[in-house]
């Protein structure tokens, strides 16, 4: 198992969308398995491929308390949507960014697991809001997107400014 860097914001890659796994093989059982070591090691709930550069539709979760259950999807679709939740979200791929966001409260998702077989998850709360963040970035999708035109551009403007001052003063140190 390997840590993989994630991509950060404005990192064009984070906009592709991904495809379709049709082979259930050894390399996508290590790409899930880097990919739950890379959210532990960041300490995300959630990570989709898209945030490490592959181009598979595969992401990885965790909500549990003590995180030890960690669940993968891959080609997971949301079949139903019901109600509505906000709720602050924030990104491994935009850091120290944080927002409140409306999703639905509850979906209905099916999806693959590691053997190519289906199964379908009822979820609710944050289950439902990890779920529907994360299948965004399979959509080359970013929970920016979701804010209005200009809360987004200020949060934009405001992460760039601090990413090119840690940038600065990394070339310095
Ligand atoms: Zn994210």
């Amino acid at each position: 198992m390997a840590v993989r860097p994630v991509l950060l914001y404005p990192d064009p890659r984070l906009r592709l969308k991904a495809e379709e796994v049709t082979r259930f093989d050894a390399g996508l059982a290590r790409l899930a398995e880097d990919m739950v070591e890379t959210m532990y090691a960041h300490g995300g709930i959630g990570l989709a491929a898209t945030q490490i550069g592959a181009r598979e539709r595969l992401l990885v979760l965790d909500v549990a308390e003590d995180r030890r259950e960690p669940h993968v999807f891959i080609n997971p679709v949301i079949v139903a949507r019901e109600g509505h939740l906000t709720s602050e979200e924030g990104c491994l791929s935009i850091p120290d960014v944080r927002e409140r966001v409306e999703r639905a409260a509850r979906v209905r998702v099916d999806a693959r697991d590691l053997h190519g077989q289906p199964h379908t998850v009822e979820a609710e709360g944050l289950l439902a809001v990890c779920l529907q963040h994360e299948i965004d970035h399979l959509e080359g999708r970013l929970f920016l997107d979701r804010l209005s035109p200009p809360k987004r551009e200020r949060l934009r403007r405001r992460y760039l400014a601090a990413r090119r001052e840690t940038e600065r003063t990394a070339v310095r140190g």
